[in-house]
């Protein structure tokens, strides 16, 4: 019900009015909220602009201030905010750092909230559950604030987390999203199609930030997108990149390191494919089976010329494998 939509969106905005107020204005959001997002180097104005906040660590002080400024006990749930045991409302992300979410028109339709406990047993992140208003695969992190940057330099970077995206802006580069709590999904690439058709993939230098960027790959290629990717040093991700290096050396890394996703999967599988001409078929027909996912035959035609002489086997050769993988398709 559309009431509803409305009524939870209303709900959120207060949400997030509340923790930015904690984290700037309440002693324990100065001290501990404020502090941390200090000390991982984020400034003020990104601070300021990306609406982040705090939520005290006590049972349910947001939820008795909502439910005293008429909020209604229903929506509280429905939006996650609040959870409910024994009749009783506690607040979900207690003791957490508030990212809020924003809608591609940017109002606030759910929340990110980040543990400051280092114990592994707590999960580092919470989510808001799915809900009339938040669904989490039609969703990217920071759309909103990179919209009018995307469509101006014609491309987006995709990174895995909120503070990628953060620690991004804070370097200047503000045409980029994040895929946050989910492996992408076919409506995330649909929502950067409407802006631009180039997408730069800049995930963890880690074995899962490797494997998500293979399978991110063939799924923008498979929307019919352009696509590059930036693969980091190990260990590295894009906010502890920017905090350890310059903004020069920041856009000399990712311009020095992008690479369209040929030479990404021949560069990383070629690793251990050495000079076993099993291992090296393998991979051709990896590589190839990316490119079959492609939907435009002239785009196709290029990529597979490419093929033949990165790994120097006849374009004829290409072409007739290709007709076998892509009759295997229909
Ligand atoms: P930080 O720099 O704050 O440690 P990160 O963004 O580098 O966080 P990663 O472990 O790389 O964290 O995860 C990438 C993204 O995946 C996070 O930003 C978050 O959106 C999501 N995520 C991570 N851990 C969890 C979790 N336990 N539950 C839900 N989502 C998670
Ligand atoms: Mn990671
Ligand atoms: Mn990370
Ligand atoms: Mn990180």
């Amino acid at each position: 019900q559309n009431n509803d939509r409305e009524s939870m969106m209303v709900l959120s905005a207060f949400a997030q009015k509340y923790f930015t107020d904690t984290l700037f204005n309440h002693v324990d959001g100065k001290t501990i909220g404020m502090s941390y997002f200090r000390e991982r180097g984020f400034r003020d104005d990104i601070i300021k602009k990306f609406q982040l906040g705090y939520c005290l660590d006590t049972r349910s002080a947001f939820s008795q201030y909502a439910g005293k400024q008429g909020y209604k006990k229903d929506f509280l749930i429905k939006t996650g905010l609040s959870v409910e045991h024994n009749e009783a409302l506690f607040d979900r992300f207690h003791g957490r750092v508030m990212f809020p979410i924003h809608s591609i028109s940017g109002r606030v339709i759910g929340f990110g909230g980040r543990t400051l406990k280092t114990d592994k047993k707590v999960a580092k992140y919470l989510n808001s559950p799915e809900s009339e208003i938040y669904h989490k695969s039609f969703t990217l992190y920071g759309i909103f604030f990179a919209k009018k940057s995307i469509t101006q330099e014609n491309r987006c970077y995709l990174v895995e987390g909120y503070t990628d995206v953060l620690s991004m802006h804070q370097a200047g580069i503000e045409n980029v999203v994040a895929s946050s709590g989910t492996s992408l999904t076919t409506e995330q690439i649909r929502l950067i199609k409407r802006f631009t058709t180039n997408v730069t993939v800049l995930y963890d230098g880690d074995a899962a930030g490797i494997k998500a960027s293979l399978r991110g790959i063939d799924m923008i290629l498979e929307e019919g997108l352009n696509v590059k990717v930036v693969l980091l040093p190990d260990g590295e991700d894009p906010d502890s990149f920017a905090k350890s290096h310059s903004v020069t050396e920041l856009k000399q890394y990712i311009a020095d390191n992008e690479a369209d996703f040929i030479s990404f999967k021949t560069k990383l599988l070629l690793k251990d494919a050495d000079n076993d001409p099993i291992k090296r078929a393998g991979l051709i027909t990896d590589v190839m089976h990316s490119i079959s996912v492609i939907p435009d035959t002239i785009i196709r035609s290029v990529y597979i010329r490419e093929c033949s002489k990165m790994f120097e086997v006849a374009e004829e050769t290409l072409i007739q494998e290709m007709s076998s993988l892509r009759s295997k398709k229909i």
